[in-house]
């Protein structure tokens, strides 16, 4: 695996294997890889020939008291484990190459509709600043397929709107969300949670699969929703949001709607902020 940091040298990369007609898939991430991770840089290889990581903790997408300074950053050991799970090209460009002009001075995406509820009403500016280094990693890149997590539904979401209104000659792949044996969906936040905090974390998709059982059975959005924010309560969460969405474009379901529905939750334990999702069919 190589390992760059800067444009040229990415450039070079990429545009050497498309000349040899090879397919570029690419997996954009924060670092401190998992399972999760590796599961999408595997799902990337059986699309493309050459798989391309990033590795960039961005600031842009952090609000003011949020974790961007103690986010987890371990580039020897993501490094190692990307060459294990058949990683071709790691790019780990530092914030000056990402934000030529300061982070603060960057041009701004905003992707509204789905960028502007749940997680978007939650965390304001955290989309604006996903979609803009979306994008400036996609033209940095110039993958012809690029790999997202069902973890972040919401995320992948935004980038699909992105890459289709600028009319970005790739395709968006969303991987399936891989979870610990207890439920818990891995996550490089889940190494905030001391002991006790772990052992109730699995409480978030447990609430997820109750919500799904209890839409099933009849229930009314509103009541399924509220009560999945009391249980979340009594585990011991502070939630953001439990909502029962349209998984498609996250709109609230008309009433009587029952297909292509998910539920989605935020929620805090002490400072750490977990959000999941489950698809109901
Ligand atoms: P992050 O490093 O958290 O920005 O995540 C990078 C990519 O990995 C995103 O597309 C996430 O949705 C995806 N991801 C994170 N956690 C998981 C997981 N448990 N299973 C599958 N994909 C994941």
């Amino acid at each position: 695996m190589r390992s760059v940091g800067d444009l040229r040298s990415l450039r070079a990369c990429v545009r050497a294997w498309k000349q040899e007609g090879q397919r570029i898939g690419f997996v954009p991430t924060m670092g401190n890889l998992h399972a999760g991770h590796f599961s999408l840089v595997e799902l990337a290889h059986r699309h493309a020939e050459r798989v391309v990581a990033s590795v960039f903790v961005n600031p842009t997408q952090f609000g003011p008291n949020e974790d961007f300074g103690r986010y987890p950053r371990t580039l020897a050991e993501d490094t190692v484990g990307l060459i294990e799970h058949g990683c071709d090209l790691l790019f780990a460009p530092a914030v000056e190459v990402m934000y030529p002009g300061g982070p603060e001075h960057t041009l701004k995406i905003h992707v509204p509709d789905v960028g502007d509820t749940l997680e978007g009403a939650h965390r304001p500016g955290h989309f604006d600043g996903v979609a803009t280094v979306v994008a400036k990693l996609l033209v940095m890149v110039e993958p012809d397929v690029a790999v997202f997590g069902q973890k972040d539904w919401q995320q992948q979401l935004l980038v699909r709107r992105l890459v289709q209104e600028l009319a970005l000659p790739l395709e968006i792949i969303t991987g399936p969300i891989v979870r610990e044996a207890d439920g818990l969906a891995l996550s490089s936040r889940n190494r905030y949670l001391d002991a006790n905090q772990r052992a109730r974390a699995p409480e978030l998709h447990a609430t997820l699969e109750w919500m799904r059982s209890s839409f099933a059975e009849g229930h009314v959005r509103a009541a399924v929703e509220g009560a999945a924010v009391r249980r979340l309560e009594r585990a011991g969460f502070a939630p953001d949001y439990a909502a029962v969405r349209r998984a498609m474009d996250l709109a609230i379901p008309a009433e009587g709607e029952r297909t292509g529905l998910m539920a989605l939750v935020a929620a805090r334990l002490g400072t750490t902020r977990l959000i999941d999702n489950l698809c109901f069919d």
